[in-house]
């Protein structure tokens, strides 16, 4: 199978992607494209987690100390200094908002299929991989 890096399309042949222009598909038996495809979906999945952060740390924070000020109580939730009371509140406003987004914000993986692709797959299909390219 020939794959795309660049959309993800997939054909049985060699060629060039439809989709995209003059982007040569990549032979999905070669286990050098399969590293490289794997961390391209990877890399896009870390770039929506350094998004999440950097909207929930400063967010955290703000409401963190927001909730406090507006509900006085939750700043002698524990029997602990106010401050930490109220710095243990925004870090856990902030964890809150982390995994929502990280959950809401998950890249839909380009290469879904790759998680199927073992070196089992690949002997059962009865095509050993071809010597690395690289
Ligand atoms: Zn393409």
């Amino acid at each position: 199978m020939h794959v795309c890096s660049l959309c993800g399309y997939r054909q049985p042949d060699a060629g060039t992607c439809p989709n995209c222009v003059e982007e040569d598909l990549l032979d999905s038996r070669d286990p050098n494209v399969l590293d490289l495809l794997r961390d391209m979906d990877d890399r896009r999945q870390q770039g929506s987690d350094r998004l999440a952060t950097g909207i929930a740390v400063p967010l955290g924070i703000i409401l963190g100390g927001v909730l406090t000020y507006f509900v006085p109580l939750l700043s002698g939730l524990l029997p602990l200094p106010r401050f930490v009371n109220v710095v243990l509140l925004m870090v856990a406003v902030t964890a809150g908002i982390y995994f929502a987004l990280t959950k809401a914000m998950r890249a839909k993986p380009r290469f879904p299929w790759l998680d199927d692709m073992t070196v089992e797959a690949m002997q059962a299909q009865n095509q050993p991989p071809p010597e690395s390219a690289f």
